[in-house]
């Protein structure tokens, strides 16, 4: 199990700070304070992911240095990062964002389109997809979101066994980490609850 330090809320200065504690390990959500940090801080041996929705012109801002993107909620948006890592001579990491509770409000491909045409998605020349992602509905109630988390896992067991690089499951932040870590979790998103 790792855990990305969801870093979104602090800016270069108190970012620097986090990384002389000994973090080393963070997700950002906006492509361009990605960039700037990156080119402040660097990535010598820090490990940089990208959580938030990447629109496609933003790509370029985090193609060449990032760990891995767990927010690629489309298939458009799949071919896109795969053609700008084919440009960059990379192979990227990448998950599949689930929209579970097909909440209108969150983007994510639908487990059942998913599974129709899966194919493709696993076909790309330079983006590997290495699991899946998922947010619960800030509204749902525990049994729900538990709910939600055992789809996930579901869906993550049946593609390992296609696909045996397919081994990540991203989901649980500050409310809900608990829920998805006995649900599967490999990855848990904390930010706010990590420095209150
Ligand atoms: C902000 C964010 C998180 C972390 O949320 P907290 O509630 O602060 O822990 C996790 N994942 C994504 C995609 C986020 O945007």
């Amino acid at each position: 199990m790792g855990g990305s330090v969801v870093s979104k809320y602090f800016d270069i200065c108190q970012h620097k700070e986090i990384v002389k504690m000994g973090y080393n390990y963070f997700g950002e959500n906006r492509a361009q304070l990605y960039r700037d940090k990156l080119n402040e801080i660097g990535n010598n041996g820090i490990k940089w992911d990208f959580i938030g929705r990447l629109q496609k012109n933003k790509i370029k801002y985090i193609i060449e240095s990032v760990n891995l993107i767990h927010s690629i909620d489309s298939y458009d948006l799949l071919l896109e990062i795969n053609k700008k890592a084919a440009e960059h001579g990379r192979i990227v990491n990448g998950l599949i964002q689930i929209n579970v509770s097909k909440e209108e409000s969150k983007t994510g491909i639908y487990i059942e389109d998913f599974e129709k045409d899966y194919e493709k998605y696993f076909s790309q020349s330079n983006v590997k997809i290495i699991g899946f992602m998922t947010m619960a509905p800030f509204s749902a109630t525990t049994d729900e979101i538990d709910n939600y988390f055992k789809k996930m896992q579901e869906l993550k067991e049946k593609f390992s066994k296609k696909y045996d690089y397919l081994t990540e499951l991203s989901m649980g932040m500050s409310n809900d980490y608990k829920i998805a870590l006995k649900n599967g979790a490999t990855i848990i998103r904390i930010g706010s609850k990590l420095f209150e």
